[in-house]
């Protein structure tokens, strides 16, 4: 599999304060690759960095053998990186046709609109019968299926998922995830980051763990999940305090959605 990404080095943050320092990741061609770390990590802010929404500081970015770091945002999606954003950023008062129109604006990708619609109609066959619908009117997880077709419809070489799980019950996390996994089997390279661990490491090939802007370990998905460090931080029954009164329940988090990867 050759390189289709690479982030060598990168330093990044906002204002003074510097979030990434020195991360270096790299996506291969058909790879899905998770990202995982705790709130605050710098999870979203590599994604900023590799869709051009922020410049990085330090270090570079190689996409398809051609240096990015000063190429702007939306030529990158024409280059082929298309991002779906944390928390959907779906536009609600448009129809969901209307957002996915909006997916294709680049001369490159408005080319093949209808057949590109019609792939991801069969990826994401409710947002077919949901056309006519107001977006802001849609499921939670309906809202990610249309972000996720979204960013299909610049029909990128990689696909860029922000948190997909993020506040999704876990039926639906199946649901998104599945459609990940087909979407990797069209031949589209994945980079998602994740804070549900269980979840992300049933689907990824590989994954990087992010924390305090660095990379603390990197592996395949096995490797991963038996990691001591992973299991301990990420994967291991937390008890949560839910009643202030009754004191802690030992119930596990949500969030223990599994999908085959096969
Ligand atoms: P989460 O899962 O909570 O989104 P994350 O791993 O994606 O976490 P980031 O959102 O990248 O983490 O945030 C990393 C650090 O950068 C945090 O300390 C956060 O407060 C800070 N940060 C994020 N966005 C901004 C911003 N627009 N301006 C200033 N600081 C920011």
């Amino acid at each position: 599999m050759s390189e289709l990404l690479s982030m060598a080095h990168i330093r990044a943050g906002y204002g003074e304060s510097t979030v990434l320092q020195d991360l270096s990741i790299t996506v291969r061609e058909g790879e899905v690759v998770c990202m995982i770390g705790a709130n605050g990590a710098g999870k979203t802010t590599t994604t900023r960095v590799l869709t051009g929404l922020l410049p990085a500081w330090a270090g570079h970015l190689t996409f398809a053998g051609e240096r990015i770091d000063h190429v702007p945002a939306h030529r990158r999606v024409d280059m082929g990186i298309a991002l779906a954003p944390e928390g959907r950023q779906v536009f609600p008062n448009l129809t969901v046709h209307e957002n996915l129109l909006l997916g294709s604006y680049s001369p490159s990708a408005r080319r093949h609109r209808a057949r590109t619609l019609a792939e991801v109609f069969e990826i994401f066959p409710k947002l077919e019968d949901r056309l006519t619908q107001k977006a802001g009117l849609m499921s939670g997880g309906e809202q990610q299926m249309l972000a996720i077709g979204r960013a299909l419809m610049a029909r990128p070489r990689l696909l860029v998922l922000d948190e997909p799980s993020l506040g999704l019950a876990p039926k639906i996390i199946v649901d998104v995830y599945q459609a990940v996994v087909k979407t990797a089997k069209q031949g589209v390279s994945i980079l998602f980051v994740e804070q549900n661990v269980h979840a992300a490491l049933s689907i990824a090939h590989r994954g990087y763990v992010l924390a305090n802007g660095q990379i603390t370990l990197e592996g395949t998905a096995a490797e991963l999940r038996g990691s001591r460090m992973v299991q301990e931080s990420f994967l291991a029954p937390r008890r949560t305090r839910r009643d202030p009164v009754a004191g802690e329940s030992d119930q596990r988090e949500p969030g223990g959605a599994h999908v085959d990867n096969a």
